[in-house]
């Protein structure tokens, strides 16, 4: 397979040939060579990550899947492109054919997706994570699924999440503050059309016919939620039946790390407030969880990105 080259992004002669715009993103399309890659570190209870899409078009500024760029160029650029991988329903139904008659007693654990968002705006056009699904349901209904993203259009699919036996879907949010989520995630959805994603999802499935999958609403990494707004937002999270929570810690060796761009080291020290002692802010906020959300998992980091 020849190497591709990203026009707008590199001064060699591209080999991809589709390049458009879709929105101000900049939209390539190519062969992959698999599509269930193995899980490790912070989610390697899974068997295989999915990820639909390189590249994410939300370009949250604390993202560490920045660091997973083609080339220097698109990271600093990140949020600014996408590839398709155009061959991802094809392969994941040979990938999947592959797993069970070497497993015949497990079934697959897959995570989608650890370094984009399955329904970032593209979606909406290619549809491309919703073949995935379909193609899942199809050569593997019964496999174990935890759908990551922090988009509405998840509520698209409610016909096909239905039919998962074994979902959990991990909507992000991870301030309750409209005005911090617009400065570290400007084009991000707001809160509340995440919030109503999450309560549709619920009142749409009707448990006689089909499945209600499990919900969680992870707050990672933990942002700045103002103390006069921290009480209205943990009452919405009590549509969710798990909460996670996660440090933010930008310049740390651990596994989930938030990128360390300028950016998100600016907005760290705008928001110093919360920051300078972050540990005592978080805990603070935890311990509010964990006062109002009496009847709801609260896990942290790791263990609250499982599936059970
Ligand atoms: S939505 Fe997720 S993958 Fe996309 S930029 Fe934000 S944190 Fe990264």
């Amino acid at each position: 397979m020849a190497k591709p080259h990203y026009e707008g992004y590199t001064t060699e002669k591209h080999t991809v040939l589709l390049r458009e715009n879709f929105g101000s993103a900049n939209v390539y399309a190519k062969n992959t060579q698999s599509i269930l890659n193995q899980a490790t570190g912070f989610i390697n209870a899974y068997d295989f990550t999915l990820n639909p899409y390189r590249g994410c078009q939300y370009g949250c500024s604390y993202c560490y899947a920045a660091a997973f760029s083609p080339n220097s160029n698109m990271r600093q650029d990140w949020g600014n492109w996408v590839i398709i991988k155009q061959n991802a329903a094809e392969l994941l139904q040979k990938e999947l054919a592959r797993w069970y008659p070497n497993n015949p007693d497990k079934l697959p654990r897959i995570y989608m997706s650890s370094v984009t968002d399955p329904y970032q705006p593209i979606e909406s056009k290619e549809g491309l994570t919703r073949q995935l699904l379909e193609v899942m349901l199809e050569y593997a209904p019964i496999l174990i699924l935890v759908i990551q993203t922090r988009s509405p259009m998840i509520t698209k699919d409610i016909d096909l999440l239905q039919r998962f036996k074994n979902l959990r879907i991990n909507m992000s949010i991870p301030t309750g503050s409209e005005a911090v989520r617009k400065d570290f995630e400007p084009r991000s959805p707001s809160i509340k059309a995440r919030l109503n994603a999450v309560q549709k999802i619920k009142q749409r499935i009707d448990p006689l016919k089909g499945y209600v999958p499990k919900l969680s609403i992870t707050i990672t990494p933990t942002l700045p939620t103002p103390l006069d707004e921290q009480e209205v937002f943990i009452n919405q999270l009590k549509i969710a039946d798990r909460v996670v929570i996660q440090e933010f810690h930008a310049s740390s060796g651990r596994s989930l790390v938030a990128s360390t761009r300028e950016e998100a080291l600016a907005l760290k020290r705008k928001y110093a407030w919360w920051y300078d002692n972050e540990e005592k802010s978080y805990q603070q906020f935890k311990h509010k969880l964990a006062s109002m959300l009496t009847d709801i998992q609260i896990m942290e980091g790791k263990e609250g990105f499982g599936y059970e």
